[in-house]
């Protein structure tokens, strides 16, 4: 069976984050990752028919968690993240550390500690399902930035995507894609770019993420991950 996963765009116009709920499809346990704002994720989940067991945070930015108490009043749900950052995440329950595992139904997720835009950021990677969720370090051509962390931390944190398969498909936190496109064309005018535009573009226009996109397009594509603009 398999992973189904549904993006919510959150904070809207504002911080235009997302939040995405999974459903494991074989027991219909259902978890979201980054509850960002209560009302958009609330709705969705009555859309889907869905009661979540879970919050998965990926760090504690307000952006991120926002919606963490409200929905844990209404679902009664676990609110799981880094155990780093226990004391900032809203409505903490239970906290993971590099290398865990997590199950969501037969879903498996190995949690990657990924410190740089804050100490105790982590990324969920369903190997099985080829899904990545990172949270504000890698964005669709660029990547978070820094506020608590180095930038050699940053970029050992994105080493770690690099040696993922380029078939995975990653989640970012935020939909930044149109403000990132212009920098990463004044670096590098490539075909695999303009591909790359041309199909954010298009999502766009009908109301759709560009996530997921597949690492290997992504690393061929974002400059950061090319080396082109350094990390700031
Ligand atoms: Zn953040
Ligand atoms: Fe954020």
């Amino acid at each position: 069976m398999s992973l189904k996963i549904e993006p919510v765009l959150c904070l809207k116009g504002t911080m235009d984050n997302y939040a995405y709920i999974l459903i494991d499809e074989a027991t219909r346990q259902s978890a979201i990752i980054d509850a960002a704002e209560a009302a958009p994720i609330l709705k969705k989940c009555q859309e889907l028919g869905i009661k979540p067991s879970y919050i998965l945070t990926t760090h504690h930015h307000f952006d991120h968690v926002g919606g963490n108490e409200e929905l844990k009043e209404i679902f009664h749900l676990e609110v799981l993240g880094p155990l780093a950052e226990a004391a900032l995440i809203p409505g903490f329950d239970r906290g993971f550390v590099d290398g865990d595992e997590f199950a969501l139904g037969e879903s498996r997720a190995k949690i990657m500690s990924a410190p740089g835009h804050t100490k105790g950021h982590v990324l969920y990677y369903f190997e099985q399902d080829k899904a990545l969720f990172t949270g504000d370090v890698l964005f669709n051509l660029c990547v978070g930035g820094l506020f608590e962390g180095t930038k050699q931390e940053m970029k050992a944190s994105l080493q770690k995507i690099m040696k993922l398969p380029d078939d995975v498909l990653f989640y970012p936190g935020h939909e930044y894609t149109l403000q990132c496109l212009n920098d990463a064309f004044s670096y590098a005018d490539s075909p695999d770019l303009r591909d790359y535009a041309a199909r954010a573009e298009s999502r766009l226009a009908q109301n759709f993420p560009v996530a997921p996109v597949r690492l290997g397009v992504e690393k061929k594509c974002n400059p950061y991950l090319q080396n082109l603009l350094d990390i700031s």
